[in-house]
This record gives C-alpha cells, sequence and structure tokens, in this order.
C-alpha cells in the first residue's frame, strides 16, 4: 500500500492508537482520527506538532459516544477518501458500575456501527483493522483452561450473559462479542473491503507523547505504576501474571495488518512472553536504583501463579505475518519507567 491512502483511526486519542498516529504520520500517511471532543483533537494535535510529526497530515473528526446509532456515519459522508479504516476505539476500564451498559454494549454496537458506516458511505474503502484482544482468544478465571495451548483460532467461551457479572469480565466478554460480530459482518454482508483482526495480550510499553499526569496510566500500564504509586501510598500493590506485548510492537502490527496482503482474513495473536508482577518489580530495582527505596513490599509468593491461570500461547502464524522480532519485557518496563520520571 502507498502512502496515497488516507486512514481513519478511530479512538486517536487512546493508547495504543496514539502510537499508530505516530507511525502513520512518519510513514507519510493522510490520516484522520476519531476523538470524542474538540479539546481532545486540538491537544492531540498539538502533541503531534511538538513531537516533530506531520501534523498538517493529520486531521480529526469528533465522534462522542461510539456506540450511538450512525455513530460513524457523518465522519465517513464527510471524507470519501478513506481507502483503510482502523478501529481501535472500544471502552477499556474496570472502573463502571453496569458491565453492559458501560463495557459490552458500547463495544459491540460501536464496532457495527463502524463497519455499518463503511458499507454505506466508505467507497474507497480496502482494508479494515480492529484492535480486538486476547480476551477474545483464552478463557480467564473461571473458564480458563491452565495449561491449554491457545493459538490463531482460539475462542473464548465466555457467553454474553455470563459477560454481565462484574467489569473485569464485562471487559472480556466485551472484546469476544465485539469481535464475533466483526466475522459474522463480513460473513452476511460479503464486503468488497478485507478485514483483519489484531488481538493483543497485556500492552506494557511508554506513552507515545509526553505524560502529564503520571498518577493514573491507560488501564494495561497500571500494571507497572501500580507498584510506583503503591510504594508512594505504602500499599502492597495488585500482582498480576499473564502475557504481555509492547505497545510500539502493537502499532506496528496494525500497520502491517493492512499492507501485507498475508495478514487479510486473519486474526494476530500479538505475545511476546510470560510476565508477572515480581518480575517488573525487579527489572524496576535493577535498573533504576534511585527508586528503590520508593519501591513497596512486595511478597512474590502471594501472586497468582501462571501454571494455575494461564493457557499456553502459540503465535507462530501471527509471528510469521507480522516479521519483526518483538520488544522485551525489559526494555518495555525501562522505557515506561524512564518515562514517568
Ligand atoms: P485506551 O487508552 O483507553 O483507548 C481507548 C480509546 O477508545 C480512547 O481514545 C477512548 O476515548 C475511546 N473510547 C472508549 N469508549 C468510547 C466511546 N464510547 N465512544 C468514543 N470513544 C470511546 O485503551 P487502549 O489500551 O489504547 O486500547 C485500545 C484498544 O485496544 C481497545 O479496543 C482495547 O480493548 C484494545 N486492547 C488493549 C489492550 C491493552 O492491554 N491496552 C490489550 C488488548 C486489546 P477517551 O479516552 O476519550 O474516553
Amino acid at each position: 500500500m502507498s502512502s496515497e491512502n488516507v486512514v481513519f483511526i478511530s479512538g486517536a486519542t487512546g493508547f495504543i492508537a496514539q502510537h499508530i498516529v505516530k507511525l502513520l504520520l512518519e510513514a507519510g500517511y493522510k490520516t484522520i482520527g476519531s476523538v470524542r471532543s474538540e479539546e481532545k483533537g486540538e491537544n492531540l494535535k498539538s502533541l503531534l506538532k511538538s513531537a516533530g510529526l506531520k501534523s498538517d497530515l493529520f486531521s480529526y473528526v469528533i465522534v462522542k459516544d461510539i456506540g450511538a446509532k450512525g455513530a460513524f456515519d457523518e465522519a465517513l459522508k464527510a471524507h470519501p477518501e478513506v481507502t483503510v479504516f482502523l478501529h481501535t476505539a472500544s471502552p477499556f476500564t474496570f472502573e463502571v458500575h453496569d458491565a453492559e451498559r458501560d463495557l459490552l454494549k458500547p463495544a459491540i454496537e460501536g464496532t457495527t456501527n463502524a463497519l455499518n458506516a463503511i458499507k454505506e458511505y466508505g467507497k474507497n474503502v480496502q482494508r479494515v483493522v480492529v484492535t480486538s484482544s486476547y480476551a477474545a482468544v483464552a478463557g480467564f478465571a473461571d473458564l480458563v483452561t491452565p495449561g491449554k495451548e491457545v493459538n490463531e483460532s482460539s475462542w473464548n467461551p465466555i457467553t454474553y450473559d455470563q459477560s454481565k457479572a462484574n467489569p473485569f469480565v464485562g471487559y472480556i466478554g466485551s472484546k469476544k462479542h465485539a469481535e464475533k460480530t466483526v466475522w459474522k459482518f463480513a460473513e452476511e454482508n460479503k464486503p468488497k473491503w478485507e478485514i483483519t483482526v489484531v488481538n493483543p495480550v497485556y500492552v506494557l510499553g511508554p506513552q507515545a507523547f509526553e505524560v502529564k499526569d503520571k498518577s493514573k496510566l491507560n488501564t494495561s500500564n497500571e500494571i507497572i505504576n501500580s507498584i510506583l504509586t503503591a510504594g508512594k501510598k505504602k500499599e502492597e500493590p495488585q500482582q498480576y501474571v499473564g502475557y504481555f506485548i509492547d505497545v510500539r510492537d502493537v502499532a506496528k502490527a496494525h500497520i502491517v495488518a493492512f499492507e501485507k496482503k498475508e495478514a487479510i482474513g486473519q486474526r494476530l495473536l500479538l505475545a511476546d512472553a510470560p510476565f508477572n508482577s515480581g518480575e517488573i518489580y525487579d527489572i524496576i530495582a535493577e535498573d533504576f536504583p534511585k527508586l528503590k527505596p520508593e519501591l513497596p513490599e512486595l511478597d512474590k509468593s502471594k501472586g497468582p501463579k501462571f501454571e494455575d491461570s494461564e493457557s499456553i500461547i502459540n503465535n507462530e502464524k501471527t509471528r510469521k505475518i507480522l516479521g519483526f522480532k518483538f520488544i522485551d519485557l525489559r526494555k518495555s518496563v525501562d522505557d515506561t519507567i524512564a518515562q514517568l520520571q
């Protein structure tokens, strides 16, 4: 694909999306991002400019709520030149009251709205990339079979009703059922454009641009940040276990997803390696000795065990399609902490 292409990216202000926008502008793609407000759009524009990126290639449209009927219609009517549509926007927070209203519905309806708008008004669209999640691939908590191998064709068994129980399963279910919507739409509508889905595990790594408010980061990076903030509050941090991938690799994968023909019709399962909070803690202590006195107590024996709670990922197929080596945990943590200093 050449830089003649015009790329639309929903949720352009997001943690992952900002890295994608950065790569798109570096590659010379004209980029249109959807944001929730003019203030957020202007802020992103000024971040792009301060970073020395070709900010004149970037413009934004306002889509306040992806879940509102016809959410993307006006945006695509105004931009018939769009050839690539990247749908990254989806609620990613556990701080909600009603999992169905605040997570499942906006994720699923937001995806349906994007696909319907492309069908109706995206007359030049050739490629569509949807950001799904590992949550759509493997079961978690009660639905996990620890040690079971999962790959690009695996599905989390979670049902819509099970997903309504609480914010954690609500987010997991929102990703699974939003992705199901994508493949169902493709099967029923046989669109002329090609679809690729990206399924990342926990995404860690630095923010694309300078961080003003360091007290709270995006949901997945709180795994790292909470170790520092717990130290300040003299609390023990919550411990995590799972697989990780660096955000810069997730952004690169979104570009490959629409540039390479081998990615057409595929799910790209993005995972580098397993991690746990104890390893992140050790990396911080070793590589940032100045922070050592501020680190909280961490009883590693209390953390969840990989073998009790995780499936085993085989993503050979994805690695082959992408053709680049993933960033490792140490670099991801080091770059994240360095930015927070
Ligand atoms: P993020 O920083 O929270 O970004 C989410 C973006 O979606 C934000 O721009 C947000 O806008 C927008 N958004 C959410 N709900 C919306 C709504 N109802 N209407 C309009 N815009 C809405 O999260 P992220 O980590 O970058 O996640 C991006 C995508 O990757 C999501 O689809 C997420 O599920 C997926 N993913 C993330 C991870 C991870 O570990 N980070 C792993 C797997 C998959 P505001 O900020 O203005 O609310």
